[in-house]
Order: C-alpha cells, then structure tokens, then sequence
C-alpha cells in the first residue's frame, strides 16, 4: 500500500493528473510484480475493479506512464508489449530470460556490478539512465524436452 502512495506522489511531482483509472492501473502494475502483464491483461483486470475502464484508456495511461519513466515497457516477443513498474531501487534492478520455446520469461538478479555504470561512464563518458540485459535461450522445461526427442 505504501508503495502505491509513492507512486502516486511520484505522478503529482511530474504534475500528472492522478486519476480513479490511473490509479488503478497503477495499482495492478504494484500487485502483480513480476508477472509482465500486456495492456489487454490490466484491461481485464482493472475491469474487475471499475467496469468503466476500457481498453484504449489502458493503452492512453501505459504509454503516458512508460513517458515518464513509472513503468518499463518491454518486448519479449513479436506479440504484444509487456509492462511493469520501473525499478526505483537498485536492488530492484533484474534482467529477463525468454525462453524462445515456451516464451516463459524468468527474472534473474542484476549480475552486473555494482560499478558498471561508473566504467561506462569513464569508458565513454556517457551517462547511463537505465539499462536492460534481454538473454533469450531455452528454460530447464524445454531443454529436457529437447532431450527427450533427441533419445525416443
Ligand atoms: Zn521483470
Ligand atoms: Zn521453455
């Protein structure tokens, strides 16, 4: 609930309206962390909460929230964008594994250290505002289906 405060008041710092619908979409991005969820799954379930949400507004707050750096959208695959909370926090900061079979996608820690930033910036002199690692393979399921084949 706390967190949900801060994004608020994160919203008014930028003097962005905080409305009933943003509020709830901004709700479902802060309960269901690490799901990834597409504009249509927080349409069917900020439907749940107010029927009067619909689909284009989802997408009209998803982009105004991705403009001002509240969310992360990402492109897993060819299919449809996914979204979630930017990480504020630097122990927050992870990177996604798709597996190009199943297209689970699995969140791992931030491997890199700690002064990764700091090298970019002596290395380059450029200034690092976020950063994101997309690793695509196969997950430990797939393999194992792979295998199988392979044997039988
Ligand atoms: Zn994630
Ligand atoms: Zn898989």
């Amino acid at each position: 609930m706390s967190e949900i405060i801060s994004l608020v008041n994160e919203l008014e710092r930028k003097n962005i309206k905080v409305t009933q619908q943003r509020r709830i979409i901004l709700g479902i991005l802060n309960n269901n962390k690490g799901e990834h969820l597409s504009a249509r799954d927080i349409y069917t379930l900020g439907k749940d909460i107010d029927d009067s949400i619909g689909l284009s507004t989802v997408y009209r707050t998803l982009n105004l929230l991705r403009d001002v750096g509240i969310i992360a959208e990402y492109h897993f695959d060819k299919e449809f964008a996914k979204y979630e909370l930017s990480c504020q926090k630097e122990q927050d900061i992870h990177h996604h594994l798709i597996c190009k079979n199943c297209g689970k996608i699995i969140e791992v820690e931030n491997y890199l250290p700690g002064h990764f930033k700091d090298e970019i910036y002596d290395k380059n002199q450029f200034i690092c505002q976020e950063f994101s690692l997309k690793v695509s393979g196969l997950c430990k399921e797939c393999q194992q289906l792979f295998s199988e084949e392979k044997t039988s």
